[in-house]
């Protein structure tokens, strides 16, 4: 384990220098001879690998000329995306319209974050675990589910039924294997209370839909290719129902507060939806809608043609989604949006410019390539921000009433 120990520390710095010093046919150590009020001496384990440190070189010295030797450089260059696929689906281009920079680091540089290291489950292995339980509740008759509102209805014991779908997705999900990776103090009785979680949501959730207008389940986890300003996005959605008059209902499963807002704008914060509606569905598209299955917050939320018509006759004329109901004109919208990311994104346009650069940056995981905060006046405004507790929760405010 590193900084265990003295030796284990000197260990490891002498493995560290090794491989820079195999680096190159050339390299220059240097060391900076005073930090803050204290003088600074070279590194003992350089100087025993080669040799004690000299002097610059004259021509090196820097020259106290006074001037300012930093130059602003605006760098407006732009690299085309060569290929015709680019992995990421969808979230390339809610990158792009974020922040163009998050979308060149992430599709064409790889740039990755690490996942902290938590006990337990952290929040995106629980949505996957709430995913696998409601994939596995509407996968149909043939692997033990329903796929049809009426079929949901008859259902006798609700609750019984999705102890059943949620016990098989743990057993899956967790085999020995998996579980031994696990802290050891705890598996057995974590992963129980983990499925009772799971169960009262999901229970609580059908018993939501048991109150919609007849619907079958016409795909879960459904693939689709779409082409956007040239380029392939493999995509894949959460649920797609057939309604009573034959159109379709995108769904999107959520676990956080995210709305419909998030879809608004010149530069909306997740086009998904909106890409999955105006590319991928050739049906009728009744409309497209989050399910957000959290404790206590059970609802959809989205923009629908005739909610009160398709979804539920119990919506409130204050309602989201009868109040902004989804038009030709929208569709006509995003798609013009989506296709117009699509084209930046291709043409190489990768310019630093978070939508929002509290909230964007702050929920980026990019800081150390783009290193945003090395501007001042940048860093002093979220400080500021900071300090007035700005609320990032994420909320939009499009819940329905
Ligand atoms: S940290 Fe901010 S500026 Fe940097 S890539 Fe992310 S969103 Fe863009």
């Amino acid at each position: 384990m590193p900084h265990a120990s003295p030796l284990a520390d000197w260990k490891l710095a002498q493995e560290a220098t090794a491989r820079l010093l195999a680096s190159a046919d050339e390299v220059i150590f240097s060391y900076a001879r005073q930090s803050e009020d204290a003088e600074m001496r070279p590194s003992r384990l350089v100087a025993q690998l080669v040799g004690h440190a000299k002097e610059l070189p004259a021509e090196w010295m820097r020259m106290d000329s006074g001037a300012d030797l930093t130059e602003t450089y605006e760098d407006a260059s732009q690299v085309p995306f060569p290929y015709t696929e680019v992995s990421g689906g969808a979230g390339t281009l809610t990158r792009q319209s974020l922040c163009a920079f998050q979308a060149f680091a992430t599709a064409r540089l790889d740039a990755e974050d690490w996942e902290p290291a938590e006990v337990g489950l952290n929040a995106k292995q629980r949505g996957q675990l709430l995913h696998a339980v409601l994939h596995r509740v509407w996968a149909g008759a043939n692997e033990g589910g329903i796929a049809s509102h009426a079929e949901l209805r008859a259902l006798a014991d609700l609750r019984g039924f999705v102890e059943g779908r949620v016990r098989e997705v743990m057993r899956e999900s967790f085999d020995p294997k998996r579980r031994a990776s696990l802290p050891a103090r705890f598996p057995v009785r974590y992963l129980q209370l983990e499925a009772e979680r799971l169960t009262r949501l999901v229970t609580e959730w059908l018993e939501y839909e048991r109150e919609r207008l007849p619907f079958i389940v016409a795909g879960t986890e459904v693939k689709n290719r779409v082409t956007v300003a040239g380029l392939t996005f493999d995509l894949r959605l959460d649920r797609v129902d057939e309604l009573q008059n034959g159109s379709r209902l995108v769904i999107d499963y959520k676990s956080s507060e995210v709305g419909p807002k998030a879809w608004e704008g010149d530069r909306p914060d997740d086009v998904q939806l909106p890409l999955y509606a105006s590319f991928a569905v050739k049906e009728e598209l009744e409309g497209l809608v989050i399910a957000r299955v959290r404790p206590g917050k059970i609802e959809f939320c989205g923009r629908v043609r005739d909610a009160s018509a398709m979804l539920r006759s119990d919506l409130k004329s204050s309602n989201g989604m009868v109040t902004k109901p989804l038009t030709d004109r929208q569709l006509r919208d995003w798609r013009e949006q989506i296709e117009r990311l699509g084209e930046a994104f291709v043409a190489g346009r990768a310019e630093v410019d978070p939508k929002d650069p509290v909230k964007t940056c702050e929920r980026c995981h990019l800081h150390a390539v783009c290193r945003i905060y090395e501007n001042q006046p940048l860093a002093a405004v979220v400080a500021e921000e900071d300090s007035d507790g700005i609320d990032d929760g994420g909320d939009d405010g499009d819940r329905d009433a």
